[in-house]
């Protein structure tokens, strides 16, 4: 028995492994993901069982009717590549929901690659649409944290007030669940007059951007690219925040009084993201250089936004997005689906 999350997802690399064992079970994925009611031809639309052979970097559908070859590799990361879909597939895992994220090397390891060149460039393609940031903007109906924080930066060595660090502003929307807000009222009537209950709130979409300084044009330009016009934002006190409400944001500020405290229960969940942000930087990579930074705070935003589609994220980082149609696990776990060639 598989053990996988509600989502239908597995929840360890060994019970992903078992799903997939081999080249035909991620073969039986691709096509069922593009073609889930079997295969028509693009070409012609013919539709049918179609031949079925192997060429040396894919696996070719050739249509009975017009004889049209189709790659199921083509558009996406696996084009081109030698290497076994497997291990794509045990990769795809691995970066998308190993919470720490990993190195190259490590990658290797795990996947028990051979060669490290293999495994970097693996790693780099599997890697490469974390990295590019998300376009469209947060927030509307859930209001918005933004803050900015320091992050990195070797100080060791150097004197006094001399630091590196890079400045990082980030937003995230504030949502809340909804069989919380069920109990939440269950519990006032239970505990009328009692201590207010937490409030049960989690962090929607998040985004993250390394800027040259806090001054108000660079922040204000990042809550008009990263939150949508409207929006409720939520910040500090901090005066480059002033002119938000002028350019059609609902700006909710909090006045600081040197109460930390305060701060805290006023932005809780963007604290939060800054904190494991840098828990992740610091334990994985050991810090990562200025030059590399956007690219590692994407790679979080991208697993962040998608913690609760592991199955998108796993499409996603194979090129598999654009056949947008949901996976049925299910029919694969289950055996429901047979190949055509069983
Ligand atoms: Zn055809």
């Amino acid at each position: 028995m598989l053990s996988m999350d509600p989502r239908g997802f597995p929840t360890s690399l060994p019970e992903f492994q078992r799903v997939f064992p081999d080249e035909t079970a991620c073969e039986v994925y691709l096509e069922r993901l593009r073609w889930p009611n079997g295969f028509v031809c693009p070409k012609c639309s013919w539709q049918g069982e179609p031949h079925r052979f192997s060429k040396r970097s894919s696996v070719v559908l050739r249509c009975r009717d017009c004889h049209s070859n189709i790659s199921l590799m083509a558009d996406t990361v696996m084009q081109g590549s030698h290497a076994l879909l497997c291990r794509w597939f045990w990769g795809a895992y691995l970066v998308t929901t190993n919470t720490p994220g990993m190195s190259a090397l490590q990658f290797q390891r795990q996947l028990g690659i051979t060669r490290y060149e293999t495994a970097f460039q693996m790693f780099h393609k599997l890697r490469s649409s974390m990295i590019r940031p998300d376009r469209d903007t947060i927030g509307g109906q859930y209001p918005v944290e933004v803050d900015e924080t320091y992050v990195g930066g070797r100080t060791r060595g150097e004197g006094r007030g001399v630091h590196h660090k890079a400045t990082v502003v980030g937003s995230v929307e504030v949502r809340r669940r909804r069989d919380d807000e069920d109990r939440v009222a269950r519990g006032r009537r239970e505990h009328d007059g009692g201590k207010p209950l937490k409030r049960p709130t989690y962090g929607g979409r998040l985004r993250l951007r390394v800027v040259p300084d806090r001054q108000g044009h660079t922040l204000e330009k990042f809550v008009v690219e990263s939150v949508t016009r409207g929006s409720e934002v939520r910040t500090d006190g901090w005066q480059g925040y002033d002119n938000l409400v002028n350019i059609g944001y609902r700006h909710q500020p909090i006045v600081m009084d040197g109460d930390p405290e305060r701060a805290e229960e006023h932005l809780p969940m963007i604290h939060l993201v800054f904190s494991n942000l840098k828990t992740w930087l610091r334990g994985t990579h050991h810090g990562v250089s200025q030059r590399h930074l956007q690219a590692y705070l994407n790679e979080y935003v991208f697993r962040f936004n998608r913690r609760f589609y592991p199955t998108t994220a796993f499409n996603s980082v194979l090129g598999l997005a654009a056949h947008s149609v949901a996976p049925t696990y299910d029919a694969l776990y289950s055996g429901a689906w047979v190949h055509p060639n069983q």
